[in-house]
């Protein structure tokens, strides 16, 4: 298979061999649309469709007694998301809930576990997570009275695509308060090693957090065994809940019980919550760590989007998703070379996340023309293209078609044509 060249025929074998290929027809894909941005925003499929109109029949039939009364009581939601996504991140139920998004539950999280002292004040970070998660370190940092100059420490990329996991752990040290880090690099795709890089910040004393927006939904996690302190995430990327779909986030067991720096009536104990006491009794779940009322609708597709999860594996998909980027890998080699595309991504699978990391000086307009072909990639300043095969509603054929019409574009320089600057969303 190697050495043998790829073919059409190729990609539908395997689409035959295929044990998740019924789930395709479980999402709204536009006709003749390929979409590879699913690692951006996941597509809509008829269950999240039908458990998001199930919220609205509630409000229609029950108002207010919604809250515990409706098929799908809204009282209770933030939770069961959190004991149905915890099997995807290797937790146990108490230790996951669905709330707010990745910043402001970066921002709770931090608020709760950043107690910077005279001896340990700093926070370790890298040079190349997603900018939303550093403006928070920053202003969290600014709240405390701290310079973030001085007390930010980012980890530099040698290749400016991926991290070393060893000079993270060098740069650990008796000063570092708390290490935030992504699990996969949004750019680049790598996934680093959390397993190694929990137990050695462990062994300082040094409290871990992970953005796990590129994992959750990719690739399976074992945070609870790995010991990880906490985490948060979307889930309108890989989980496919919708824009603005509610965010999640994970405490370790260790720390339940630990009071929300951020607190508000969310935050309560559920049976107390209305006993309307002005002495906050926290949820000795990570519930605690709601802050406001749920968002309802933005929550409620997500309770359909699982389901599929459940049923499909977590580990299935991470399957699939391998074969998928390697099989896409392998077909940019094949018929792409010579245009001066880089392949980006690590290429060993412990290393590598769900999305390939196409690099071209031409990028931005390789991406409008993909566009004008019905390919949704994305693109990410200021030369990668990303494509993300989502095992869950790309086939093989789709990957194949999708390598033809690039190849096209290339060979009659179709790209010239467009201006080669990003959109305002790129
Ligand atoms: C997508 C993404 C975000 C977005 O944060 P929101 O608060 O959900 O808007 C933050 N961090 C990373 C690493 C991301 O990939």
């Amino acid at each position: 298979m190697k050495n043998s060249k790829l073919s059409r025929q190729h990609a539908i074998d395997k689409d035959q061999k295929d044990q998740l290929k019924r789930f395709k027809q479980e999402f709204h894909i536009k006709e003749g649309t390929l979409y590879m941005d699913g690692n951006s925003l996941g597509l809509l499929s008829k269950r999240a469709e039908k458990t998001l109109l199930t919220s609205l029949e509630d409000w229609k039939e029950h108002g207010i007694e919604g809250w515990t009364e409706g098929e799908q009581p809204w009282y209770y939601m933030s939770e069961k998301l959190g004991e149905m996504t915890a099997p995807l991140i290797g937790a146990k139920k108490e230790e996951v809930i669905n709330t707010g998004s990745i910043t402001t539950n970066l921002h709770q999280l931090l608020a709760t576990f950043f107690n910077p002292d005279d001896k340990r004040n700093k926070i370790l970070a890298d040079t190349l997570n997603f900018p939303s998660d550093i403006y928070a370190l920053k202003s969290q940092l600014r709240l405390h009275g701290l310079d973030p100059e001085i007390h930010l420490i980012q980890v530099t990329s040698e290749d400016g695509r991926t991290l070393n996991e060893e000079e993270i752990i060098e740069q650990m040290n008796e000063e570092t308060a708390l290490l935030l880090l992504p699990s996969v690099l949004y750019r680049s795709g790598q996934l680093l090693d959390m397993k190694k890089i929990t137990e050695a910040a462990h062994a300082q004393g040094i409290i871990v957090g992970f953005d796990l927006a590129h994992s959750i939904g990719a690739l399976p996690h074992e945070l609870h065994d790995w010991g990880v302190d906490f985490a948060v995430w979307c889930t309108y990327k890989y989980l496919n809940s919708g824009p603005g779909g509610v965010g999640g986030l994970y405490v370790h067991e260790k720390h339940l019980g630990q009071a929300p720096g951020l607190a508000g009536w969310f935050s309560s104990r559920k049976d107390k919550q209305f006993d309307m006491d002005h002495t906050l009794t926290p949820s000795e779940t990570a519930g605690a760590y709601q802050i406001g009322t749920p968002h309802i609708l933005s929550s409620a597709p997500l309770l359909g989007s699982l389901e599929i999860f459940q049923e499909a594996g977590i580990d299935n998909i991470r399957k699939k998703s391998l074969d998928q980027t390697a099989f896409m890998m392998q077909l940019i080699e094949q018929e792409l070379d010579g245009y001066d595309f880089e392949i980006a991504n690590p290429r060993q699978a412990e290393r590598r996340g769900g999305h390939v990391s196409l690099e071209h000086k031409e990028a931005a307009r390789i991406c409008k023309a993909l566009k004008e072909k019905q390919v949704i990639p994305d693109f990410r300043a200021p030369n990668v293209i990303r494509l993300a095969p989502i095992a869950l509603y790309v086939s093989y054929e789709d990957i194949y078609e999708m390598v033809m019409r690039l190849k096209e574009i290339m060979d009659k320089e179709t790209y010239k044509k467009f201006e080669n600057i990003r959109g305002i969303i790129a």
